[in-house]
C-alpha cells in the first residue's frame, strides 16, 4: 500500500506530479512519500499495541534526516550500525533512549561514543567485542546496556548476500555457545546484560524462519533464567520483506508477525525491540530518471537512462527487480516491447532490467523505479564522477528537497594534490 498513483495520466507522489518535481530539481532524483512512511510505521506499531516495545527503524535502509525526523516524530527509534549513523540519528531528533547500535565491527571509539550518548542498547556480536566493550565502559566509569546477538542458524529464503542467520554467516554468536558467553558477560564489570537479539536477514517473505529463530531465542531466555541470568529484553531484528514484483507473494502482514512474537514471548514478561527497515521505507520511495537515448542494437533495444547503478545498486548487486513505470501513462492499447533498461556507467553490469516489456518510451521521457525507498539512496556512490542525486520528500501537495545535489566542487572538496606534485603542475 503506497501513495504513488496515476492521475490524469501523470504519475504522482501523493498530490504532486513527478514531472513537476523533475522540472524543479532535474533528474535523476529520489522521491519519498511522507504519508506512505507514516502509514507503514503506524501499521507496524499498531500491530504491537499494548506490548512494551521499542521500534527502531533500521537507519541503513534510508538515513535521510527528514525520513528519520518524520519517523522519530511518530515515536520511532533507530537501529544504527556505525557512529556516523548514530550521530546522524541523534541530529535528526531520535532520542538516545531509543537507539540500538548493531554491527559486527564496532570500534572502541564507536563504543565510547555510544556510551557517552547514553543509547538504549548495544548489540554485541562476539566474545572479543564483549571484552572490548567492558574495558571501554569501565574506563569511562559506565556500564554498557547490552544484548547479545545470537546466530540461530536458520536459513531464510532470500538472496545470498542478505542472508545473515546461518552459522556460516559472519553475524552473531553461535546459539550453541551463547549460554557460556552470557555467563561470561554477566561477570564482566562494564557490562549490564539486558537481553538477547537476532536478525536473520532481509527481504524475508515467509514467517516460518522468524518462528524458528524466535523459538530458539525463547529456549535460550528460559535456559538462562534457570541459570540465574534474567534477561528483560528480546530484540527481534528486522527482515520482513516486501513485494517488488506483481507476482511476488504479499508481505507477511505485520499483525501476523506481531502475533507470532506475542505467542512466543508473551508469557516471558520481556520488553521487545524490533528493527524494521525495508518494510517501512521500501515502497515509500521512487527513483525518477530521464531517458537520454533510445538505442537500437543489432539484437536488442536499449533504453539508456541518466540514472546508473551508482544511484540504485540493487539490480546489479542483488539481481533485484524494480518495476519501471513511465511517468506519463502509456496509452491503454500501447504495445509492450522488450527493452534492456541500462544506465550511463562504463560497466556492462550497469543494467536495471533485461528484456523488460515496456510501452513505447522515447528519449526525453521520464521513468520511475518503484519500491526504491529502501537501500536506494543510502547505497549510492559517486562512481564515474556522478554527484549523489537529490532526495525529495512529498507530503500532500507540498514537496521539499531534503538532500540537494552537490556541485562537482563540493564532491571533490576533500581531495588535494600533495605539494610535491603541485609544484610540478
Ligand atoms: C539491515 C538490518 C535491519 C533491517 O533489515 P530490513 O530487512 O531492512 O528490515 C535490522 N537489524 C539489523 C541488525 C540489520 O543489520
Amino acid at each position: 500500500m503506497d501513495y504513488f498513483s496515476y492521475r490524469n495520466g501523470q504519475l504522482h507522489a501523493e498530490d504532486v506530479a513527478l514531472a513537476a518535481i523533475a522540472e524543479a530539481v532535474g533528474t535523476p532524483f529520489y522521491v519519498y512519500s511522507a504519508a506512505t512512511l507514516e502509514r507503514h510505521f503506524r501499521v507496524f506499531s499498531d500491530a504491537f499495541a499494548g506490548q512494551p516495545i521499542t521500534l527502531c527503524f533500521a537507519t541503513k535502509t534510508n538515513g535521510n534526516k527528514a525520513v528519520l525526523a518524520l519517523l522519530a516524530g511518530l515515536g520511532a527509534g533507530a537501529d544504527v550500525v556505525s557512529q556516523g549513523e548514530m550521530e546522524h540519528a541523534l541530529a535528526a531528533g531520535v532520542p538516545a533512549g531509543r537507539i540500538v547500535f548493531s554491527g559486527v565491527a564496532k570500534t572502541k571509539a564507536e563504543m565510547a561514543a555510544a556510551l557517552e550518548a547514553g543509547i538504549f542498547q548495544i548489540n554485541v556480536e562476539s566474545e572479543p567485542e564483549l571484552e572490548a566493550l567492558s574495558e571501554v565502559a569501565q574506563a569511562l566509569g559506565k556500564t554498557a546496556p547490552v544484548a547479545l546477538r545470537i546466530n540461530p542458524d536458520v536459513a531464510a529464503a532470500t538472496h545470498d548476500k542478505i542472508a545473515t542467520g546461518r552459522k556460516e554467516n559472519k553475524f552473531g554468536i553461535d546459539w550453541t555457545v551463547a549460554p557460556a558467553i552470557f555467563a561470561k558477560a554477566a561477570g564482566l564489570p562494564g557490562i549490564a546484560v539486558k537481553g538477547v537479539a537476532v536478525h536473520i536477514g532481509s527481504q524475508i517473505l515467509d514467517l516460518d524462519p522468524f518462528r524458528r529463530a524466535f523459538e530458539r531465542l525463547r529456549e535460550l531466555v528460559l535456559a538462562l533464567r534457570a541459570d540465574g541470568i534474567a534477561l528483560e529484553r528480546v530484540d527481534l531484528g528486522g527482515g520482513l520483506g516486501i513485494p517488488y514484483h506483481r507476482d511476488d507473494p504479499a508481505s507477511p502482514p505485520p499483525a501476523e508477525y506481531a502475533a507470532l512474537a506475542r505467542r512466543i514471548f508473551g508469557d516471558l514478561g520481556v520488553h521487545l525491540v524490533a528493527e524494521p527497515g525495508r518494510l517501512i521505507a521500501g515502497n515509500a520511495g521512487m527513483l525518477v530518471s530521464r531517458v537520454v537515448y533510445r538505442k537500437q542494437g543489432e539484437t536488442r533495444t536499449f533504453l539508456i537512462l541518466d540514472a546508473g547503478f551508482n544511484d540504485l545498486i540493487r539490480p546489479a548487486m542483488y539481481d533485484a527487480f524494480h518495476d519501471i513505470l513511465p511517468v506519463t501513462a502509456a496509452a491503454e492499447n500501447a504495445v509492450l516491447t522488450p527493452v534492456d533498461v541500462v544506465g550511463p556507467i562504463c560497466e556492462s553490469g550497469d543494467i536495471f532490467a533485461r528484456q523488460r516489456p515496456l510501452p513505447p518510451i522515447a528519449a526525453g521521457d521520464l521513468v520511475a523505479f518503484a519500491t526504491a525507498g529502501a537501500y536506494g539512496a543510502s547505497m549510492s556512490s559517486t562512481y564515474n564522477g556522478r554527484p549523489l542525486v537529490p532526495e525529495v520528500m512529498v507530503s500532500g501537495d507540498r514537496f521539499a528537497v531534503v538532500r540537494r545535489r552537490p556541485s562537482v566542487a563540493e564532491m571533490t572538496a576533500l581531495e588535494s594534490v600533495p605539494p610535491w606534485l603541485a609544484k610540478q603542475a
